[in-house]
C-alpha cells in the first residue's frame, strides 16, 4: 500500500456498525469485509466501530438463542448491522427456536426491516458464468426492490387434515412506506420502476396498483411508472433484462423474482443485499448462505460481502463517493480474473481476493 496516500481520519465519520459473523463461510467472508474496510478506513478518513456480536448457530452454542439480547442491543445503537451467513448441518435436528435462521427472521422482524434491495447487475468479465447469452447480458443494471416483512409470509396461517390457508393481507401504510423507498432509489438512478403484481387476479395487488400509482404520481412526478404482471416479468427478465431500473414488488414474487434474477449474475457468490427500515438502518449481507460443504477451506467468494459492504456504505453510511470506489475496484478485480473456485478451477483464495481489492482500493486512493 502506498502510505503517502493516506489521509488522517476525519472525526466527523465516525460510524458504528454492528458485525455478525454467523457459521459456516460466514465468518471467513466477515472477515475479508473487515480487512476492506480497515483499509477504506485509512484511505478515505472514516472511523467504523465495529462491535461484534453473535447470531445463528454461533450464538445458539455460546448463548442459548440464535439471536441473544445484546445483539439486539447492540443493533438500537448502530447506523448498520453487517451479516456472514447463518445456519449448518449441525443445528439442523433442532426444535424450532433453536433453529440458527430464526436469528436472520427475528433481526428483520425486531428491526422492522421493510425494504429488501437485492442491486442485479452484470459485468463483461462475468459473462461467461450465466446461463443466459451474453448479449441478453449486457448492460443489465436493475434493482429489486422486494416488500420483505407483509404479505402471505406473514399473514394468518392454519393447516387441517384437507385445508390449509395462508392470508396474503397488506395495508396501504406498508405499501406507501415501500413505494417511497423505491421512488428515492428510482430517483438516484434511471427514474424508472416497474410494479410486479398480479392485478388481473389478487385484490392485494390491486391495492398495490392503486396506492403505488398515487405516491408516485403525489411525490415522485419525476419517476416513470409501468405496471407488469408476474407471470409476464418472470418472463421479461430472461429475454429483456436490460430494459429494467428499478423492480417493484410484495413480499412472494420479490423472492421468486430475485432467486431468478440472480442467475443472470453467474453465482451465488455474487449477490449482495440489503435489508432497510424507515430509519435508515439496514442489515447487510451477502445473498448465498453458510456453504458448509466449503467452510474453512479458504475458497468462499468474498465478493458478495463486499458489495454489501459497497451498499452498506450508500445507503446507511452516506458514503456514496467510497460505495463507488469499493465497487470500482471489485470490477477492476474481475477484469483481472481474480476469482475464487466456484468460478474458476484454478481461482484464488478468500484471501488473495481480499488482497487484490484491498490493493486495488490503495492504488485508487485519493
Ligand atoms: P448456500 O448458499 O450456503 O450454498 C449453496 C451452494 O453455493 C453451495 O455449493 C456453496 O458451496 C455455494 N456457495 C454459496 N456461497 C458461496 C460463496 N460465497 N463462495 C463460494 N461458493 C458458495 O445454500 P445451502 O447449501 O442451501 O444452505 C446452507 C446453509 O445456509 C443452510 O443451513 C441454510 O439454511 C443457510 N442459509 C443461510 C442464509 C443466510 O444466512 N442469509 C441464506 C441461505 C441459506
Amino acid at each position: 500500500m502506498n502510505m503517502s496516500k493516506i489521509r488522517p481520519a476525519d472525526t466527523g465519520r465516525t460510524f458504528r456498525v454492528v458485525g455478525l459473523p454467523g457459521d459456516g463461510i460466514g465468518p471467513e467472508v466477515y472477515q475479508s469485509a473487515c480487512r476492506v474496510l480497515g483499509v477504506m478506513e485509512q484511505l478515505y478518513g472514516l472511523t467504523v466501530e465495529l462491535d461484534e456480536q453473535l447470531i445463528g448457530g454461533a450464538a445458539v452454542d455460546a448463548a442459548g438463542a440464535p439471536l441473544p439480547a445484546e445483539t439486539i442491543e447492540a443493533c438500537k445503537n448502530a447506523d448498520a448491522a453487517l451479516l456472514g451467513a447463518v445456519g449448518g448441518p449441525k443445528w439442523d435436528g433442532n426444535p424450532a427456536e433453536m433453529r440458527p435462521e430464526l436469528g436472520l427472521l427475528k433481526i428483520r422482524a425486531e428491526f422492522n426491516l421493510f425494504c429488501n434491495l437485492r442491486p442485479i447487475v452484470t459485468h463483461p468479465a462475468l459473462h461467461s458464468f450465466s446461463p443466459l447469452r451474453p448479449d441478453r447480458l449486457e448492460n443489465v443494471d436493475l434493482m429489486i426492490v422486494r416488500e420483505l416483512t407483509g404479505g402471505s409470509y406473514f399473514g394468518k396461517k392454519w393447516r387441517d387434515h384437507d385445508q390449509a390457508e395462508d392470508v396474503c393481507r397488506y395495508t396501504r401504510e406498508e405499501v406507501e412506506r415501500v413505494t417511497r423507498s423505491a421512488g428515492r432509489i428510482a430517483q438516484q438512478r434511471d427514474g424508472r420502476i416497474t410494479l410486479v403484481d398480479k392485478a388481473n387476479v389478487l385484490e392485494t395487488s390491486r391495492l398495490w396498483r392503486s396506492v403505488v400509482g398515487q405516491v408516485i404520481a403525489e411525490e415522485f412526478p419525476d419517476v416513470a411508472l409501468e405496471n407488469m404482471y408476474v407471470d409476464a416479468a418472470a418472463m421479461h427478465l430472461l429475454t429483456r433484462p436490460a430494459d429494467f431500473d428499478v423492480m417493484l414488488t410484495e413480499n412472494l414474487f420479490g423472492d421468486i423474482l430475485s432467486d431468478e434474477a440472480s442467475m443472470l449474475c453467474g453465482s451465488l457468490g455474487l449477490l449482495p443485499s440489503a435489508s432497510l427500515n424507515e430509519n435508515r438502518f439496514g442489515l447487510y449481507e451477502p445473498v448465498h448462505g453458510s456453504a458448509p460443504d466449503i467452510a474453512g477451506q479458504g475458497k468462499a467468494n468474498p465478493y458478495a460481502m463486499l458489495l454489501s459492504v459497497a451498499m452498506m456504505l450508500r445507503y446507511s453510511l452516506d458514503c456514496a463517493d467510497e460505495a463507488a470506489a469499493l465497487e470500482k475496484c471489485i470490477h477492476a478485480c474481475w477484469n483481472e480474473g481474480i476469482l475464487t473456485r466456484d468460478l474458476r478451477v484454478d481461482g484464488c483464495s478468500t484471501s488473495e481476493v481480499t488482497d487484490a481489492v484491498c490493493g486495488q482500493l490503495a492504488a485508487l486512493s485519493p
